[in-house]
């Protein structure tokens, strides 16, 4: 397992979190040329690690139970502001010990007040996106896997930026600490992950994973794994490799065309795996887990929204069990690649489908596009903020 760890000095001598990865001035008693002190991201470390590092400090290893509880639970970053921890353990673990904190650059509310956009900033100057979605009883927060996304997908804003960097498990599951922190304050609690936003999860695997294992944590967020779905643009190594995996988490896989030809139009990433190869490893992870698979489609409009897609898509999934889940495209302003399709063509093909299909058939009715929050819409780019890359502004997000 790697620990994030910052080369900075005890937090006492520098302004607030430094962020992992990045230098801070070494402060008084450290020497020029002298290497500066790590400091261990405490914020991403798992209980037994945290064990290890409160035992190695001669603290009993309950402390680490106080210090999972602040973090995870409380969301807390200031280790000065842990009040039951003792003073003396407090000053020890700020010589070698930080809590990471992203910070928040803009927050933005649909006008229907269920969904919220969260702009956050990464060391080094690049920004990813986190989702709030209240519906139907669920309070969902979809988080970002990756800055940017190798994989563009041509309907997609998030594809748009390129690929810009992995996150480290502290920055995927800070999102969720601070969404929930923003759900608490409105009196509502997650109830919902979904590694649905910026990038592909199945491509950032260890990172992603360690965080879901801490979304669970009892003395944490506390989300089941069954309340946590994992969104993959059909990467299928990455599917295999879930499947082996204890956590029962759901898997959304997008399929998006009932052909390889049209398939490999929409996404790049279909041009390494085949319609057929992605329902054998659908299988798999149904046989292993247990867990029905969710198949996204976005809905383009004369592209995959005909009659024999349709009736094709219900053959492919007709003996996998499965949940098929419609997504009328969300058009990406002027320069939009793809047209949504009118409401009686998106009717009709639902009709369609559940006449011939045995599965459960929804229609994603995408909340938030007036914030740039639906699905397909996120970049990084609140346009009350200057893009840190003066690259893609369109704003548009993740895997649908
Ligand atoms: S849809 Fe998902 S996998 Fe495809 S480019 Fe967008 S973020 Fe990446």
């Amino acid at each position: 397992m790697t620990i994030d760890t910052a080369p900075v000095v005890a937090p006492d001598r520098v302004p607030g979190p430094v962020p992992a990865g990045q230098e801070a001035d070494p402060g008084p008693g450290v020497g020029a040329g002298e290497p500066a002190a790590v400091l261990t991201d405490l914020k991403g470390l798992e209980p037994a690690e945290l064990d290890a590092l409160v035992v190695g400090m001669g603290q009993e290893p309950f402390r680490a139970r106080q210090l999972q509880r602040w973090i995870y639970a409380r969301g807390e970053s200031d280790l000065a502001a842990m009040t039951d921890l003792a003073a003396g353990f407090r000053r020890q673990l700020g010589q070698v010990a930080y809590v990471s904190r992203l910070p928040l650059l803009a927050t933005r509310v649909s006008a229907t007040g269920t969904v919220a956009k969260f702009v956050f900033a990464l060391a080094g100057g690049e920004r990813i996106e986190a989702v709030y979605i209240a519906d139907a009883g669920r309070r969902t927060a979809c988080l970002s896997s990756q800055a940017g996304c190798p994989l563009a997908c041509r309907f997609c804003a998030t594809g748009r930026l390129g690929f810009r960097r992995n996150l480290t498990a502290a920055e995927i599951i800070d999102q969720l600490l601070q969404v929930g922190a923003w759900a608490a304050a409105r009196g509502q609690r997650l109830s919902n992950v979904v590694m649905m936003g910026m990038g592909e999860p199945l491509l950032n695997y260890e990172p992603v994973l360690r965080a879901i294992r801490l979304m669970r944590l009892e003395l944490g967020p506390a989300i089941g794994g069954r309340k946590i779905t994992v969104s993959t643009a059909g990467y299928v190594p990455g599917i295999r490799r879930l499947a082996a995996e204890p956590l029962n988490v759901g898997l959304a896989i997008s399929l998006h065309a009932t052909t390889d030809e049209v398939r490999r139009q929409l996404m790049p990433i279909a041009r390494g795996f085949t319609i057929a190869e992605l329902l054998a490893a659908a299988r798999e992870y149904f046989d292993r887990r247990g867990r029905r698979v969710t198949f996204e489609y976005v809905l383009l409009g004369g592209v995959n929204d005909a009659d024999d897609d349709a009736r094709r898509l219900a053959a492919l999934t007709a003996d996998l069990p499965c949940k098929l889940n419609l997504i009328p495209y969300n058009e990406l302003g002027q320069d939009s690649p793809y047209r949504r399709p009118d409401p009686g063509r998106i009717d009709a093909f639902r009709r369609l489908l559940e006449a011939h299909s045995i599965h459960a058939v929804t229609v994603r009715d995408s909340q938030g596009q007036d914030i740039d929050a639906a699905c397909g819409q996120l970049a990084g780019a609140d346009p009350s903020l200057p893009h840190p890359s003066g690259g893609a502004s369109g704003g548009v997000r993740g895997s649908v």
